[in-house]
């Protein structure tokens, strides 16, 4: 049984919702709390429900957030986020609640909401969100972000309008292993969704573009989807960092900008008030590729060292990164902003296998953040490392594995720009 069973429309519809959550709250003290995080311009209340197991400190916890119905007429959206809510106090949830804390903003746009009309922005974020967002995350800088929207009859694929539900990595750039990454999420979300009788697709930013901008009519379409498939990650707002007023440029998802600033784990997520007849079955399809990524933040990605959201590799690949530091998880939270927003003060790390049981690898920074303090982080086919040095003394390292081979992490620092090489000696195979 869904929590809604019907979708809540105009001003009864949001004190509906309201209501529900306050209730929620009150029966579930000690696992959710809420806070209202702002004002919509016509004054009604934006809350955000904090859902944790209050007993583990912050600090040991990932942050992840979740937004709902930026945009007013979508109405799909709005079962969803109390679905979620009732999901994240349920047993199942409870790894999620140890190991992370998770934001629920179950309506971004309470003036869209009660007019049932878009009044938002296509192409950046909008003013009352660059600051109900912008304080909530300078408290909670997000590691995983999902923002949730809704297609209905009209809205939707230029080719395949009035049916789809979608995930799509947006907002996301090739930096790193970031589109392989992304992907490969989207694809165990997709799995999940798929076992639990929901058909989602998988969509790229560049793709649901094409949706919104591309020609209607069928010949148009393949010059108007090479145009943007190449053009669109160029043109998202580098500085729309959720409280400087910047225009124009394209932010369809809230999530865009933290990928940016904070290197964020960033999902868009398309449900479907039309084709989901029934409003309880919408709210459950959007819960279902949420809890499964919920879960995967408690799990250890193959290529991760720890248990987490995979937003680690700042650098490089996954032969040759470069990594945060830290052993509690807001540590590592600070030192990956810190060298995510230095990534272009790096040079693309190198390795050579010098010999059978030698590798030597080398990194360059040429920033003035000193001192740069990072790991480098090497994944080896030997099973055995036996030393790393750097100009000649032996360095402190760590290694974890994955089905098939070991990665060696290296945690260094640079004290001035330049070039640091370890030599790294390993079994012969
Ligand atoms: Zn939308």
């Amino acid at each position: 049984m869904a929590v809604f069973d019907h979708i809540p429309m105009g001003e009864e519809g949001l004190k509906e919702i309201y209501q529900w959550l306050d209730d929620w709250v009150a029966k579930n003290k000690g696992i959710v709390h809420k806070e209202v995080i702002g004002k919509s311009p016509d004054h009604w209340d934006i809350p955000a429900v904090f859902i944790t197991n209050e007993n583990v400190p912050n600090d040991d916890k990932q942050i992840a957030v979740v937004t709902l119905g930026r945009h007013g007429q979508e109405l799909g959206t709005r079962m969803v986020g109390p679905e979620i809510v009732r999901y994240l106090c349920s047993s199942d949830a409870e790894e999620i609640r140890k190991t992370q804390v998770v934001i629920v903003v179950p309506v971004v746009n309470p003036e869209g909401f009660v007019l049932n009309k878009f009044e938002s922005s296509m192409t950046s974020l909008t003013k009352t969100e660059r600051l109900v967002l912008g304080g909530l995350f300078k408290a909670f800088p997000p590691d995983m972000m999902m923002d949730f929207h809704s297609l209905g009859k009209s809205a939707g694929s230029k080719y395949d309008r009035g049916d789809m539900e979608v995930i799509i990595p947006a907002n996301t750039t090739t930096w790193a292993m970031d589109e392989q990454i992304h992907q490969y999420i989207a694809g165990e979300m997709k799995k999940v969704a798929e076992s639990e009788g929901w058909p989602y697709e998988i969509h790229t930013l560049e793709d649901l573009a094409t949706y919104y901008f591309g020609d209607t009519q069928i010949g148009n379409m393949p010059w108007t989807y090479l145009k943007e498939k190449v053009y669109l990650l160029h043109m998202q707002d580098f500085y729309d960092h959720y409280h400087i007023p910047e225009e124009d440029l394209y932010t369809n998802y809230t999530c865009g900008p933290a990928y940016l600033k904070w290197h964020t784990l960033v999902f868009g997520m398309e449900t479907n008030h039309y084709a989901l007849s029934q409003a309880g079955d919408i709210g459950l399809s959007g819960l279902t590729p949420c809890s499964a990524l919920l879960k995967m933040g408690c799990t250890r990605m193959p290529w991760e060292k720890d248990v987490g959201y995979p937003v680690n590799i700042l650098h490089g690949d996954f032969r040759i990164s470069i990594r945060p530091l830290g052993r509690k998880v807001s540590e590592r939270r600070a030192s990956r902003i810190r060298i995510w927003n230095e990534r272009k003060n790096f040079n693309l790390p190198q390795r050579e296998m010098v010999d059978q049981e030698t590798t030597i690898a080398r990194v360059r920074y040429f920033g003035w953040d000193l001192p740069m303090e990072f790991a480098l982080c090497l994944r080896m086919r030997q099973n055995n490392i036996k030393s790393v040095t750097t100009r000649s003394k032996e360095v402190q390292f760590e290694t974890f594995k994955d089905h098939c081979s070991t990665y060696v992490y290296i945690p260094t620092v640079m004290e001035k720009a330049g070039t640091i090489e370890f030599a790294i000696k390993h079994s012969y195979q």
